[in-house]
């Protein structure tokens, strides 16, 4: 199986071509098409099985098709437990989408709100946030949820552990109900089930 087969577009595929990746994992196997048709998944993966570009790739692909359009207010959030990730995770999206026109920012504590502020104005399509940074940000009316249409919680049972169940529950709250959703754990406890059953709506289970 090649990239290509899993229905990934050509800047995408030249993307992973120049990085030198030419086989999906076991995970973007079984998540990227389940994903590109616009079904939730809930997937059991630990770090290191290639689980960031899994969720990566298709986002790239459902918003990268538009080139003119300039983003008003984001389309896609992915709340990942901390600052590293979330500029990790970021990082793959500019690796990934450097051939598309789709704008990513992070959206991380212990910087400056100003500066987040501002990239919130010019528009962007992918916030990769941590939950006490976005929700500081929606209280003071810098965001706005209306135009998202797809959520990740990646790393979700770490989220649980650091104890960001409340901030959570606050954003799920806050989101369309309409919107296609991803729920990345490296453990399925009860607990990252009972966020789950909140989060996704008859989802795909990917396990590896
Ligand atoms: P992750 O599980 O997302 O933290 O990814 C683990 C590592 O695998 C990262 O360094 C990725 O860049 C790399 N990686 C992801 N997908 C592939 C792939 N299909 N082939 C080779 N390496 C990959």
């Amino acid at each position: 199986m090649t990239f290509h087969t899993l229905g990934l577009s050509d800047p995408i595929l030249q993307a992973l071509e120049e990085k030198g990746y030419a086989t999906p994992t076991e995970i973007q196997r079984k998540a990227i098409p389940a994903i590109l048709e616009g079904r939730d998944v809930l997937a059991t993966a630990q770090t290191g099985t290639g689980k960031t570009a899994a969720f990566v790739l298709p986002i790239l692909q459902a918003l990268g098709g538009e080139r003119e359009r300039r983003p008003k207010r984001f389309r896609a959030l992915i709340l990942v437990p901390t600052r590293e990730l979330a500029i990790q995770v970021q990082d793959n999206i500019q690796l990934y989408g450097k051939h598309l026109a789709v704008t990513s920012m992070s959206m991380v504590g212990g910087v400056d709100l100003e500066p987040q502020k501002q990239q919130l104005i010019e528009g962007v399509d992918i916030v990769v946030a941590t939950p006490g940074r976005l929700l500081d940000l929606a209280y003071q009316r810098a965001l706005y949820f209306d135009e998202l249409e797809i959520l990740v919680l990646d790393e979700a049972d770490r989220m649980l552990d650091m104890g960001f169940i409340d901030d959570l529950d606050k954003i799920i709250a806050r989101l369309p109900a309409e919107r296609q959703s991803m729920l990345f754990s490296a453990t399925l406890s009860s607990q990252v089930k009972s966020l789950a059953r909140s989060v996704v709506n008859n989802p795909v289970d990917v396990s590896v």
